[in-house]
């Protein structure tokens, strides 16, 4: 039996109000199961940010539930909130979000350090992540000092090293150029490879064309699910 991970019900989200309200998702129904590797399509303002953005918990739904690991987040407060996204969940952006005044080591010790990891243990963990991604030799490197492409390694590190059960990636490889995006993209295989449950959003078909399922958004809305590869049960995703 597969588990699922992260659910949408009938998740909608609007911005404003009266004349200026924008439905940016609109009854946003959604399964994703331990495993997945899902990769987000659509023209820009057609809810993919948004989408992201409220399974990663970093914004609420204005209305419908959204239950990650089997959890209801509906009747969280914000620090509920926080912790819930710094031990379940890792987010990767495409302008990387690094701490500038922080070495590589640093950024990616940091979410353990709010989980509350005694420091040895941070380092062992961060210095191995970090030597997984293919940046043992810049440990102590601050983010000015990294190219575009090892920056986001740190980034992803940092994402996976409280192991959460989905990596969320909004745009990862945007700001990256293609051979440095097909060595990132290289890596997010190499994750859900290892059991990552992924969640991406790109621009990009040959991006796309890695995932095993492509959901393509329009007007806030989910309009297609086209799966690539071996069939997941397509129809329990859009089920509420
Ligand atoms: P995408 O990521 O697909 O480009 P977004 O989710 O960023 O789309 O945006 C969806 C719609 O919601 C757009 O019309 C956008 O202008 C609007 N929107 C997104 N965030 C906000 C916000 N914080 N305030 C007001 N409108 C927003
Ligand atoms: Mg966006």
């Amino acid at each position: 039996m597969t588990c699922t991970v992260a659910q949408l019900k009938e998740v909608s989200k609007s911005y404003g109000a009266g004349h200026n309200r924008v439905l940016a998702v609109d009854r946003l129904s959604l399964k994703v199961a331990q495993g997945d590797y899902l990769a987000v399509m659509g023209a820009s303002g057609s809810g993919k940010s948004t989408a992201m953005n409220i399974l990663g918990c970093l914004d609420r739904p204005t209305s419908g539930e959204y239950w990650l690991d089997n959890c209801p987040t509906g009747g969280l407060n914000d620090d509920q909130l926080a912790e819930l996204r710094n031990r379940k969940l890792g987010f990767v952006f495409q302008q990387f979000y690094l701490l500038r005044e922080l070495t590589a080591l640093e950024n990616v010790m940091l979410p353990m350090a709010y989980a509350g990891v005694a420091r040895p243990l941070q380092r062992q963990r961060a210095e191995a992540a970090l030597v997984r991604v293919g940046l043992g030799q810049r440990l102590h490197n601050p983010p000015n000092q990294l190219s575009g492409g090892q920056q986001q390694r740190v980034a992803i590190a940092r994402a996976i090293i409280n192991r959460p059960v989905l990596l969320l990636a909004d745009e990862p490889t945007g700001a990256l150029d293609s051979t440095t995006s097909h060595e990132v993209m290289d890596l997010f295989g190499e994750l859900h490879q290892a059991g990552m449950t992924v969640i991406l959003v790109t621009h990009e078909q040959e991006v796309a064309a890695r995932a095993k399922t492509i959901l393509r958004f329009a007007d806030g809305r989910l309009q297609e699910i086209a799966t690539l590869a071996s069939p997941p049960p397509c129809n329990s995703r859009l089920a509420p």
